[in-house]
């Protein structure tokens, strides 16, 4: 589907160097990332947080990752 502002890809818009999220308006360089951003974190809140430094994340993995690395 072709539209005035570039393309529209299912969920993504694609412009010359900016892709962006058609769900939450997030931009990214390439599209790559943007698919990245749509399979993991589009639409989900980080809802797992670390009770030691409060930082949040995704998933319970990377929350892991984070306590072996940092603390
Ligand atoms: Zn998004
Ligand atoms: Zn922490």
């Amino acid at each position: 589907m072709r539209s005035k502002d570039g393309y529209e890809i299912g969920n993504i818009i694609s412009f010359l160097n900016v892709h962006r999220c058609f769900n939450c308006s997030k931009r990214y360089k390439t599209l790559n990332s943007l698919r990245r951003h749509r399979r993991v974190e589009c639409g989900k809140t980080k809802d797992v947080i670390c009770a030691i430094c409060n930082h949040s994340f995704y998933y319970k993995q990377d929350l892991q990752k984070h306590i072996h690395k940092k603390h």
